[in-house]
């Protein structure tokens, strides 16, 4: 599942390259909307939520008024790319699902999870039922806590991913967020000591992602420990490799349902994250 720092990028890009610009054309690839023509459509904005990416176009003047969306999620593979007009894509043209076409720009979409044109007055249908967005100008910790603290006995690891409670945290930042609390993911939401505290620092994680260049989350010391770390991650992707608090080897475990088996891969250090319960199997 994408972080929420991608999908806040990519709709920057997006709506740095389309914002006030007229359609020359609109191609779906997707059945249910093949035969659709935005042609002469214009972009007004393009707004991320959560996961989800909000085109918003308004009717050419001489058209009906009317107000669309194209909505998308990237899900784990897919990506939007702007090239200037004709430009050679960079990802194989079978895997295209939207090629929207401006006077400066060819947007290309690929391997779309979701892809839809709805009225933009039910976008609340497809993004209603979002928890508070992180990056969101929104923004309610308070509503986010009160959230997670209705399912208690849920895995902290698990509730964080679910964006009814929250949106923007992926896998990356689900496994970060816990390690700075020193709480183990497959802990309860109830045994989590400062839940706000916890959002606060994920926020700040997802923030200082939000331009350009690789993420990172490891960019400053931690208390009691003495030196700065190199830059890069805490606990995601580092497998036996030493605890940069304690020492102790990160271990890798499965947490929670066999949805999507990416997203069930948690990160820790068994030492500074203590009490691993019966239900995180370790695979390795
Ligand atoms: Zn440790």
């Amino acid at each position: 599942m994408p972080e929420g720092d991608s999908i806040w990028r990519a709709a920057a890009e997006l709506h740095k390259a389309l914002a006030g610009q007229t359609l020359r054309s609109s191609d779906f690839r997707v059945p249910r909307f093949a035969t659709l023509d935005l042609a002469g459509w214009t972009v007004s904005e393009v707004v991320p939520r959560g996961k989800h990416l909000l085109m918003r176009l308004l009717a050419p003047a001489e058209a009906a008024p009317g107000a669309l969306t194209i909505h998308s999620h990237l899900k784990m593979e897919g990506s939007w790319q702007v090239y200037a007009p004709g430009g050679r894509w960079r990802k194989p043209g079978h895997t295209a699902r939207c090629v929207l076409r401006t006077a400066t720009a060819d947007v290309v979409g690929f391997s779309l999870g979701t892809l839809e044109v709805i009225p933009t007055p039910d976008e609340s249908r497809v993004v209603g039922h979002l928890g508070p967005d992180l990056l969101g100008p929104d923004w309610d910790a308070e509503e986010a806590v009160r959230r997670l603290r209705t399912a208690p006995d849920t895995p902290i690891g698990v509730a964080l991913l679910d964006q009814r409670n929250l949106a923007g945290i992926g896998n990356i930042y689900r496994c970060e967020a816990c390690f700075l609390a020193g709480v183990h993911p497959a802990a309860p939401v109830s045994a989590v000591p400062d839940l706000a505290g916890m959002l606060t620092e994920a926020k700040v994680l997802l923030e200082a992602n939000l331009g350009p260049g690789r993420r990172i989350t490891r960019r400053t010391g931690l208390p009691g420990v003495r030196g700065l770390p190199r830059p890069g991650y805490w606990v995601y992707g580092r497998e036996h490799q030493p605890c940069l608090r304690c020492g102790t080897p990160i271990r890798r475990a499965a947490l929670g349902p066999a949805s999507g088996l990416e997203d069930r891969i948690i990160y820790f250090c068994p030492k500074c994250q203590p009490s691993p319960p019966a239900d995180a199997t370790e695979i390795s």
